[in-house]
Protein backbone atom coordinates (compact mmCIF):
# COMPACT_ATOMS: atom_id res chain seq x y z
CA UNK A 1 0.00 0.00 0.00
CA UNK A 2 1.39 3.41 -0.56
CA UNK A 3 2.16 5.74 1.98
CA UNK A 4 0.67 8.50 2.55
CA UNK A 5 2.14 11.71 4.07
CA UNK A 6 -0.61 13.10 7.04
CA UNK A 7 -0.93 17.02 7.06
CA UNK A 8 0.90 16.69 10.45
CA UNK A 9 3.61 14.63 9.35
CA UNK A 10 4.27 17.39 6.25
CA UNK A 11 3.94 19.79 8.25
CA UNK A 12 7.20 18.85 10.90
CA UNK A 13 8.81 18.56 7.83
CA UNK A 14 8.58 21.22 5.99
CA UNK A 15 9.40 23.01 9.33
CA UNK A 16 12.96 21.03 9.95
CA UNK A 17 13.55 21.22 6.51
CA UNK A 18 12.54 25.04 6.46
CA UNK A 19 15.30 26.01 9.38
CA UNK A 20 17.76 23.84 7.45
CA UNK A 21 16.85 25.76 4.65
CA UNK A 22 17.22 28.89 6.70
CA UNK A 23 20.37 28.01 8.53
CA UNK A 24 22.03 27.03 4.97
CA UNK A 25 21.04 30.34 3.15
CA UNK A 26 22.10 32.81 6.60
CA UNK A 27 25.63 31.16 6.48
CA UNK A 28 25.88 31.75 2.94
CA UNK A 29 24.72 35.35 3.05
CA UNK A 30 21.72 34.14 0.82
CA UNK A 31 19.56 35.85 3.05
CA UNK A 32 18.14 38.52 -0.01
CA UNK A 33 17.19 34.99 -1.69
CA UNK A 34 15.17 33.82 0.58
CA UNK A 35 13.37 37.04 0.78
CA UNK A 36 12.85 37.42 -2.99
CA UNK A 37 12.29 34.01 -3.89
CA UNK A 38 11.08 31.90 -0.97
CA UNK A 39 9.01 34.26 0.95
CA UNK A 40 6.42 35.37 -1.68
CA UNK A 41 5.21 31.64 -1.62
CA UNK A 42 4.75 32.08 2.43
CA UNK A 43 3.25 35.70 1.10
CA UNK A 44 0.61 33.30 -1.27
CA UNK A 45 -0.17 31.23 1.99
CA UNK A 46 -1.24 34.39 4.22
CA UNK A 47 -3.02 36.57 1.86
CA UNK A 48 -4.99 33.23 1.16
CA UNK A 49 -5.81 33.26 5.02
CA UNK A 50 -6.55 37.04 4.85
CA UNK A 51 -9.12 36.37 2.00
CA UNK A 52 -10.96 33.82 3.85
CA UNK A 53 -11.12 35.56 7.14
CA UNK A 54 -13.96 37.87 6.80
CA UNK A 55 -16.32 35.21 5.03
CA UNK A 56 -14.94 32.35 8.04
CA UNK A 57 -15.63 35.25 10.90
CA UNK A 58 -19.14 36.17 9.74
CA UNK A 59 -20.82 32.67 8.33
CA UNK A 60 -19.61 30.75 11.46
CA UNK A 61 -20.76 33.19 14.31
CA UNK A 62 -24.31 33.70 12.41
CA UNK A 63 -23.94 29.93 12.66
CA UNK A 64 -22.95 29.48 16.26
CA UNK A 65 -25.66 32.21 16.63
CA UNK A 66 -28.19 29.99 15.40
CA UNK A 67 -26.92 27.02 16.83
CA UNK A 68 -27.40 28.94 20.21
CA UNK A 69 -31.00 28.76 19.36
CA UNK A 70 -31.44 25.00 19.30
CA UNK A 71 -30.22 25.57 22.84
CA UNK A 72 -33.44 27.58 23.95
CA UNK A 73 -35.28 23.97 23.15
CA UNK A 74 -32.87 22.09 26.15
CA UNK A 75 -34.00 24.99 28.50
CA UNK A 76 -31.67 25.51 31.64
CA UNK A 77 -29.21 23.33 31.08
CA UNK A 78 -28.62 24.96 27.97
CA UNK A 79 -28.94 28.47 29.48
CA UNK A 80 -25.69 26.77 32.06
CA UNK A 81 -23.83 25.55 29.36
CA UNK A 82 -23.45 28.91 27.72
CA UNK A 83 -22.62 30.19 31.06
CA UNK A 84 -20.12 28.12 31.78
CA UNK A 85 -17.97 28.25 28.52
CA UNK A 86 -18.22 32.51 28.47
CA UNK A 87 -17.26 32.44 31.85
CA UNK A 88 -14.34 29.74 31.44
CA UNK A 89 -13.23 31.06 28.15
CA UNK A 90 -13.06 34.99 29.72
CA UNK A 91 -10.99 33.21 32.94
CA UNK A 92 -8.95 31.60 29.89
CA UNK A 93 -8.53 35.16 28.12
CA UNK A 94 -6.75 36.89 31.61
CA UNK A 95 -4.67 34.24 32.44
CA UNK A 96 -3.08 34.29 28.72
CA UNK A 97 -2.94 37.86 28.73
CA UNK A 98 -1.65 37.96 32.40
CA UNK A 99 1.24 35.11 31.35
CA UNK A 100 1.91 36.95 28.24
CA UNK A 101 2.81 40.07 29.73
CA UNK A 102 5.12 38.51 31.76
CA UNK A 103 7.21 37.16 29.47
CA UNK A 104 6.86 40.32 27.54
CA UNK A 105 7.86 42.42 30.34
CA UNK A 106 10.57 40.08 31.45
CA UNK A 107 12.01 40.74 28.04
CA UNK A 108 11.49 37.36 26.90
CA UNK A 109 9.47 38.36 23.50
CA UNK A 110 11.71 40.11 20.55
CA UNK A 111 11.23 43.36 19.09
CA UNK A 112 11.69 42.91 15.28
CA UNK A 113 10.53 46.83 14.83
CA UNK A 114 12.67 47.73 12.34
CA UNK A 115 13.11 45.10 10.15
CA UNK A 116 11.28 44.77 6.78
CA UNK A 117 8.05 43.34 8.22
CA UNK A 118 7.62 46.57 10.81
CA UNK A 119 7.81 48.98 7.41
CA UNK A 120 4.49 47.58 6.74
CA UNK A 121 3.21 48.35 10.31
CA UNK A 122 1.31 50.90 11.50
CA UNK A 123 0.20 51.43 15.31
CA UNK A 124 -4.37 51.30 15.30
CA UNK A 125 -5.19 54.45 16.56
CA UNK A 126 -6.61 54.01 19.94
CA UNK A 127 -9.58 56.41 20.39
CA UNK A 128 -10.54 55.36 23.74
CA UNK A 129 -13.51 53.09 25.05
CA UNK A 130 -16.19 55.48 23.77
CA UNK A 131 -15.05 56.10 20.31
CA UNK A 132 -13.83 52.44 19.46
CA UNK A 133 -17.58 51.40 21.04
CA UNK A 134 -19.02 53.81 18.47
CA UNK A 135 -16.51 52.91 15.20
CA UNK A 136 -17.76 49.33 16.00
CA UNK A 137 -21.10 49.95 14.58
CA UNK A 138 -20.94 50.12 11.20
CA UNK A 139 -22.53 52.21 8.30
CA UNK A 140 -21.86 50.36 5.08
CA UNK A 141 -21.20 47.01 5.60
CA UNK A 142 -19.38 45.68 1.84
CA UNK A 143 -17.12 48.90 3.74
CA UNK A 144 -16.44 46.78 6.57
CA UNK A 145 -15.84 43.83 4.54
CA UNK A 146 -13.43 45.30 2.36
CA UNK A 147 -11.20 46.75 5.68
CA UNK A 148 -11.81 43.41 7.12
CA UNK A 149 -12.53 45.31 10.02
CA UNK A 150 -13.12 42.94 12.68
CA UNK A 151 -15.33 44.04 15.38
CA UNK A 152 -18.04 45.77 12.30
CA UNK A 153 -18.06 42.27 11.02
CA UNK A 154 -18.53 40.89 14.13
CA UNK A 155 -21.60 43.44 15.30
CA UNK A 156 -22.94 42.45 11.71
CA UNK A 157 -22.72 38.53 12.11
CA UNK A 158 -24.48 39.65 15.63
CA UNK A 159 -27.11 41.42 14.24
CA UNK A 160 -28.04 39.14 11.18
CA UNK A 161 -27.37 36.26 13.56
CA UNK A 162 -30.11 37.56 16.09
CA UNK A 163 -32.77 38.93 13.68
CA UNK A 164 -32.76 35.28 11.57
CA UNK A 165 -33.65 33.86 14.89
CA UNK A 166 -36.20 36.36 15.50
CA UNK A 167 -37.55 36.02 11.98
CA UNK A 168 -38.22 32.10 13.04
CA UNK A 169 -39.76 29.79 10.61
CA UNK A 170 -39.42 32.51 7.93
CA UNK A 171 -35.81 32.94 7.83
CA UNK A 172 -35.97 28.89 7.09
CA UNK A 173 -34.14 29.71 3.76
CA UNK A 174 -31.54 32.04 5.44
CA UNK A 175 -30.85 28.97 7.93
CA UNK A 176 -30.27 26.68 4.97
CA UNK A 177 -27.46 29.47 3.05
CA UNK A 178 -25.88 29.85 5.89
CA UNK A 179 -25.09 26.22 6.86
CA UNK A 180 -24.29 25.64 3.03
CA UNK A 181 -22.20 28.44 2.24
CA UNK A 182 -20.40 27.31 5.64
CA UNK A 183 -20.19 24.16 4.29
CA UNK A 184 -18.45 26.02 1.15
CA UNK A 185 -16.27 27.44 3.51
CA UNK A 186 -14.65 24.50 5.90
CA UNK A 187 -13.69 23.40 2.02
CA UNK A 188 -12.17 26.32 1.60
CA UNK A 189 -10.62 26.55 5.04
CA UNK A 190 -9.29 22.96 4.32
CA UNK A 191 -8.01 23.94 1.43
CA UNK A 192 -5.69 26.90 2.99
CA UNK A 193 -5.08 24.89 5.68
CA UNK A 194 -3.42 21.89 3.08
CA UNK A 195 -1.28 24.66 1.82
CA UNK A 196 0.40 25.12 5.20
CA UNK A 197 3.70 23.54 4.77
CA UNK A 198 4.09 25.63 1.69
CA UNK A 199 3.58 28.40 4.36
CA UNK A 200 5.67 26.57 6.85
CA UNK A 201 8.95 25.99 4.95
CA UNK A 202 9.22 29.65 3.18
CA UNK A 203 8.50 31.78 6.27
CA UNK A 204 10.79 29.67 8.73
CA UNK A 205 13.72 29.93 6.39
CA UNK A 206 12.95 32.90 5.32
CA UNK A 207 12.97 34.20 9.24
CA UNK A 208 16.14 31.89 10.23
CA UNK A 209 18.33 33.12 7.34
CA UNK A 210 17.17 36.71 7.85
CA UNK A 211 16.39 36.90 11.94
CA UNK A 212 19.12 34.31 12.77
CA UNK A 213 18.71 31.31 15.35
CA UNK A 214 17.66 33.62 18.28
CA UNK A 215 13.87 33.55 16.62
CA UNK A 216 14.22 29.95 17.21
CA UNK A 217 14.64 30.57 21.06
CA UNK A 218 11.47 33.09 20.88
CA UNK A 219 9.22 30.68 19.48
CA UNK A 220 10.12 27.88 22.22
CA UNK A 221 9.45 30.75 24.71
CA UNK A 222 6.10 31.73 23.19
CA UNK A 223 5.01 28.25 23.10
CA UNK A 224 5.83 27.67 26.58
CA UNK A 225 4.13 30.24 27.89
CA UNK A 226 0.77 28.90 26.06
CA UNK A 227 1.69 25.85 27.32
CA UNK A 228 1.76 26.70 30.96
CA UNK A 229 -1.28 28.41 30.64
CA UNK A 230 -3.39 25.34 29.42
CA UNK A 231 -1.71 23.54 32.11
CA UNK A 232 -2.64 26.61 34.29
CA UNK A 233 -6.04 26.78 32.99
CA UNK A 234 -6.67 22.60 32.87
CA UNK A 235 -5.70 23.00 36.45
CA UNK A 236 -7.11 25.85 38.10
CA UNK A 237 -10.20 26.24 35.96
CA UNK A 238 -11.42 22.75 34.89
CA UNK A 239 -9.90 20.44 38.05
CA UNK A 240 -11.81 22.64 40.32
CA UNK A 241 -14.52 23.07 38.83
CA UNK A 242 -15.26 18.94 38.33
CA UNK A 243 -14.75 19.13 42.29
CA UNK A 244 -15.94 21.65 43.08
CA UNK A 245 -19.22 21.38 41.03
CA UNK A 246 -19.23 17.94 40.45
CA UNK A 247 -17.32 16.11 43.55
CA UNK A 248 -14.97 14.27 40.91
CA UNK A 249 -11.78 14.87 42.09
CA UNK A 250 -8.88 16.19 40.60
CA UNK A 251 -7.05 13.10 39.72
CA UNK A 252 -9.99 11.13 38.78
CA UNK A 253 -11.50 13.72 36.69
CA UNK A 254 -7.74 13.78 34.81
CA UNK A 255 -7.55 10.06 34.99
CA UNK A 256 -11.01 9.76 33.16
CA UNK A 257 -10.24 12.49 30.49
CA UNK A 258 -6.76 11.39 29.88
CA UNK A 259 -8.32 8.83 26.59
CA UNK A 260 -9.49 11.94 25.16
CA UNK A 261 -7.48 14.64 25.98
CA UNK A 262 -4.48 12.42 23.82
CA UNK A 263 -6.59 11.96 21.05
CA UNK A 264 -7.17 15.87 21.03
CA UNK A 265 -3.68 15.86 21.25
CA UNK A 266 -2.68 14.07 18.67
CA UNK A 267 -5.38 14.82 16.12
CA UNK A 268 -5.34 18.61 16.96
CA UNK A 269 -9.54 18.60 16.12
CA UNK A 270 -12.32 18.44 18.97
CA UNK A 271 -14.70 17.40 16.31
CA UNK A 272 -13.14 14.02 15.66
CA UNK A 273 -12.42 13.79 19.43
CA UNK A 274 -16.47 13.46 19.97
CA UNK A 275 -16.67 10.21 19.98
CA UNK A 276 -13.92 9.49 22.48
CA UNK A 277 -14.92 12.35 24.55
CA UNK A 278 -18.54 11.27 25.01
CA UNK A 279 -17.23 7.98 26.32
CA UNK A 280 -14.76 10.15 28.98
CA UNK A 281 -17.49 12.21 30.34
CA UNK A 282 -20.09 9.55 30.52
CA UNK A 283 -17.64 7.04 32.20
CA UNK A 284 -17.57 9.44 34.96
CA UNK A 285 -21.26 10.22 35.84
CA UNK A 286 -22.18 12.44 33.18
CA UNK A 287 -25.95 12.38 31.88
CA UNK A 288 -25.60 10.67 28.71
CA UNK A 289 -28.51 13.74 27.28
CA UNK A 290 -26.50 15.76 28.82
CA UNK A 291 -23.11 15.38 27.12
CA UNK A 292 -24.82 14.42 23.68
CA UNK A 293 -25.74 18.15 24.24
CA UNK A 294 -22.79 20.01 25.73
CA UNK A 295 -19.99 18.02 23.58
CA UNK A 296 -20.85 18.82 19.98
CA UNK A 297 -22.03 22.15 21.00
CA UNK A 298 -18.13 23.02 23.15
CA UNK A 299 -16.93 21.13 20.29
CA UNK A 300 -18.43 24.11 17.88
CA UNK A 301 -18.20 27.42 20.56
CA UNK A 302 -15.98 26.12 23.48
CA UNK A 303 -12.29 26.75 23.23
CA UNK A 304 -10.48 27.88 26.07
CA UNK A 305 -7.52 26.39 24.54
CA UNK A 306 -7.76 28.59 21.46
CA UNK A 307 -8.48 31.84 23.42
CA UNK A 308 -5.30 31.01 25.53
CA UNK A 309 -3.28 30.32 22.24
CA UNK A 310 -4.87 33.73 20.75
CA UNK A 311 -4.09 36.24 23.95
CA UNK A 312 -0.45 35.00 24.10
CA UNK A 313 0.08 34.99 19.89
CA UNK A 314 -1.34 38.71 20.47
CA UNK A 315 0.89 39.91 22.66
CA UNK A 316 4.00 38.13 21.67
CA UNK A 317 3.42 39.65 17.92
CA UNK A 318 3.00 43.19 19.23
CA UNK A 319 5.45 42.77 20.68
CA UNK A 320 7.47 41.47 17.79
CA UNK A 321 6.04 44.83 16.17
CA UNK A 322 7.81 46.68 18.25
CA UNK A 323 4.07 47.49 20.42
CA UNK A 324 2.76 47.25 23.85
CA UNK A 325 -0.39 46.71 24.42
CA UNK A 326 -2.40 49.22 26.39
CA UNK A 327 -5.41 47.62 28.84
CA UNK A 328 -8.16 49.24 26.73
CA UNK A 329 -5.98 47.39 23.68
CA UNK A 330 -5.58 44.10 25.80
CA UNK A 331 -9.77 44.26 27.19
CA UNK A 332 -10.51 44.39 23.11
CA UNK A 333 -8.35 41.52 23.14
CA UNK A 334 -10.23 39.79 25.62
CA UNK A 335 -13.57 40.16 23.71
CA UNK A 336 -12.20 39.36 20.51
CA UNK A 337 -10.80 36.33 21.30
CA UNK A 338 -13.68 35.37 23.53
CA UNK A 339 -16.02 35.80 20.24
CA UNK A 340 -13.05 34.65 17.73
CA UNK A 341 -12.92 31.00 19.77
CA UNK A 342 -16.27 30.58 19.68
CA UNK A 343 -16.29 31.17 16.04
CA UNK A 344 -13.28 28.86 15.87
CA UNK A 345 -14.22 25.29 13.76
CA UNK A 346 -13.61 22.40 16.03
CA UNK A 347 -10.52 21.30 12.96
CA UNK A 348 -6.83 21.78 12.95
CA UNK A 349 -5.47 24.89 12.60
CA UNK A 350 -8.70 26.66 12.76
CA UNK A 351 -7.90 28.63 15.50
CA UNK A 352 -4.63 30.42 13.62
CA UNK A 353 -6.99 31.73 11.07
CA UNK A 354 -9.54 32.99 13.76
CA UNK A 355 -6.20 35.07 14.85
CA UNK A 356 -6.27 37.20 11.89
CA UNK A 357 -9.09 38.99 13.41
CA UNK A 358 -8.13 39.24 17.27
CA UNK A 359 -4.97 41.11 15.16
CA UNK A 360 -6.71 43.32 12.90
CA UNK A 361 -8.88 44.56 16.00
CA UNK A 362 -6.28 45.45 17.79
CA UNK A 363 -4.14 46.81 14.52
CA UNK A 364 -1.31 44.44 14.15
CA UNK A 365 -0.57 42.83 10.44
CA UNK A 366 -2.00 39.99 10.03
CA UNK A 367 1.22 39.24 7.83
CA UNK A 368 2.78 38.71 11.50
CA UNK A 369 0.81 35.35 11.50
CA UNK A 370 3.90 34.05 9.21
CA UNK A 371 6.10 34.63 11.93
CA UNK A 372 4.31 31.66 13.68
CA UNK A 373 2.66 29.79 11.44
CA UNK A 374 5.31 27.59 11.51
CA UNK A 375 4.86 26.39 14.64
CA UNK A 376 1.10 26.59 14.86
CA UNK A 377 0.64 22.38 15.15
CA UNK A 378 2.93 22.81 18.35
CA UNK A 379 0.14 25.45 19.96
CA UNK A 380 -2.60 23.92 18.28
CA UNK A 381 -1.86 19.95 19.75
CA UNK A 382 -1.55 21.59 23.09
CA UNK A 383 -5.13 24.00 22.61
CA UNK A 384 -7.49 21.25 21.23
CA UNK A 385 -6.37 18.62 24.39
CA UNK A 386 -7.41 22.05 26.40
CA UNK A 387 -10.31 22.13 24.34
CA UNK A 388 -11.93 18.97 24.45
CA UNK A 389 -10.75 18.89 28.58
CA UNK A 390 -13.23 21.90 28.91
CA UNK A 391 -15.86 20.48 27.24
CA UNK A 392 -15.85 17.31 29.40
CA UNK A 393 -15.67 19.41 32.50
CA UNK A 394 -18.61 21.44 31.37
CA UNK A 395 -20.93 18.05 30.86
CA UNK A 396 -20.11 17.16 34.48
CA UNK A 397 -21.12 20.37 36.04
CA UNK A 398 -24.02 20.67 33.91
CA UNK A 399 -25.30 16.84 35.07
CA UNK A 400 -24.75 17.62 38.85
CA UNK A 401 -26.77 20.93 38.22
CA UNK A 402 -29.55 19.55 36.40
CA UNK A 403 -29.65 16.70 39.18
CA UNK A 404 -28.66 13.86 36.58
CA UNK A 405 -25.52 13.25 37.77
CA UNK A 406 -25.13 9.55 39.22
N1 LIG B 1 -7.85 22.65 16.58
C1 LIG B 1 -8.71 23.28 17.55
C2 LIG B 1 -9.85 22.37 17.93
O1 LIG B 1 -10.25 21.54 17.17
C3 LIG B 1 -9.23 24.58 17.07
C4 LIG B 1 -8.06 25.53 16.91
O2 LIG B 1 -7.38 25.46 15.89
O3 LIG B 1 -7.82 26.32 17.82
O4 LIG B 1 -10.35 22.44 19.01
Amino acid sequence: MKKTWTLPMQILLALVLGIAAGLVCGLAGLGDFTVNYLKPFGDIFVNLLKFIVVPVVLFSMIGGILSMDDMKKVGAAGVRTVAYFLCSTAVACVIGLALASLFDSAGLFPNLAGDAQSAEYEAAEYGGFLSTLVSIFPTNMWQSFSSANMLQVIVIALLFGGSIMAAGEKARLCRDIVASVYAVIEKLMAFVIGLAPIGVFTYIAWVVATQGTAILGSLALVLLCAYIGYIVHAVVVYSVSAKVFAGVSPAAFFKGASAAMILAFTSASSAATLPVSKECADSMGADSGISAFVLPLGATINMDGTAIYQCVAAVFLASCAGMRLSIGQMALVVVTATLASVGTAGVSGAGMLMLAMVLEAIGIPVSYIGLIVAVDRLFDMGRTCLNVTGDIACSLCVSRWAGKKA
